[in-house]
């Protein structure tokens, strides 16, 4: 993904869709976001999310909203004050909205009941398989449970951050949750998102210790190597799911990698770094 005049562009090119609000401020301090903060919506869907963020009395808005099945609307330009944060601080900062991007992604936050009959605080019933169950580090004594991120929000949200943080320059200390600059209000996006392999996903490829890390294909069809980075480029050679990789350079979504073979490094190609994950 990119960005171009504070709207963000899908890897095909295409514009994200823009569904307005007018529950916004003037420009960001800055003129531009300093801080990416992570939001639950604690709601169904990124629909009933974007027509609250449109109603006047809600007072809220968020920059990007992202549904399950990781589509992403944008509804407030990443120049302009968006409300999502509410009484917030950070450091010596007050009022995280003036400096931040907020993203909200759709995910009921905590629930309600037991095993086998978990509900939302609305009462929409939830299976098992979407459930964990953990302490939020603002809360440690008590155990709760969550509604579990899709892979795919996952994956679209980290796109959506990387292009951020590349654009606009916005460094790893500033990536945070709700519930780091609302700790006493605030319990999203909670122990279901792990914000620490996030931060390492979207900035520990940048790091030196990156390119000594092992990834694995992830990709059941397999993964082709290419001469340069984009599909554009001749394939050398097809990486099979779970083939290890040294990750060489990573200048973008596509990054120079070498196969692994009995331990030592074999063919050398681009390959999109969204079939790898940390082995
Ligand atoms: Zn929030």
């Amino acid at each position: 993904m990119k960005i171009k005049n504070h709207r963000l562009y899908q890897n095909n090119g295409s514009i994200v869709p823009l569904k307005k609000t007018t529950n916004q401020g003037s420009k960001l301090k800055a003129g531009k976001p300093e801080f990416i903060i992570i939001h639950y919506t604690a709601g169904p869907n990124a629909k009933s999310a974007i027509n609250w963020l449109k109603n006047k009395d809600a007072s809220a808005s968020a920059h990007l909203v992202i549904d399950h099945d990781g589509s992403i609307t944008q509804m407030v330009r990443f120049d302009t004050i968006g409300w999502h944060a509410g009484v917030s601080s950070w450091k010596a900062l007050k009022g995280l909205n003036k400096y931040s991007i907020g993203i909200e992604i759709a995910n009921w936050g905590h629930l309600m009941g037991q095993a086998g009959y978990w509900r939302s605080w609305t009462g929409a019933p939830l299976t098992d398989d979407r459930v964990i169950t953990a302490a939020h580090r603002n809360q440690p004594a008590t155990q709760r449970a969550w509604e579990i991120y899709d892979a795919a929000q996952i994956d679209a949200t980290l796109d959506a951050v990387r292009a951020l943080v590349a654009h606009y320059g916005i460094e790893s200390n500033n990536l945070l949750g709700h519930d780091d600059i609302s700790p006493t209000r605030k319990t999203d996006p909670g122990p279901a998102w792990d914000m620490d392999r996030f931060r390492a996903k979207v900035f520990g490829r940048r790091d030196d210790a990156a390119t000594q890390e092992h990834f694995e294909v992830t990709a059941k069809r397999g993964l082709h190597l290419r001469t340069g980075p984009g599909i554009q480029y001749e394939k050398i050679h097809t990486l099979t799911n779970g083939t290890k990789v040294s990750v060489i350079e990573s200048p973008s979504l596509w990054w120079l990698v070498a196969q692994i073979k009995d331990g030592e490094e074999d063919y050398t190609g681009w390959v999109h770094s969204r079939w790898l994950s940390r082995a």
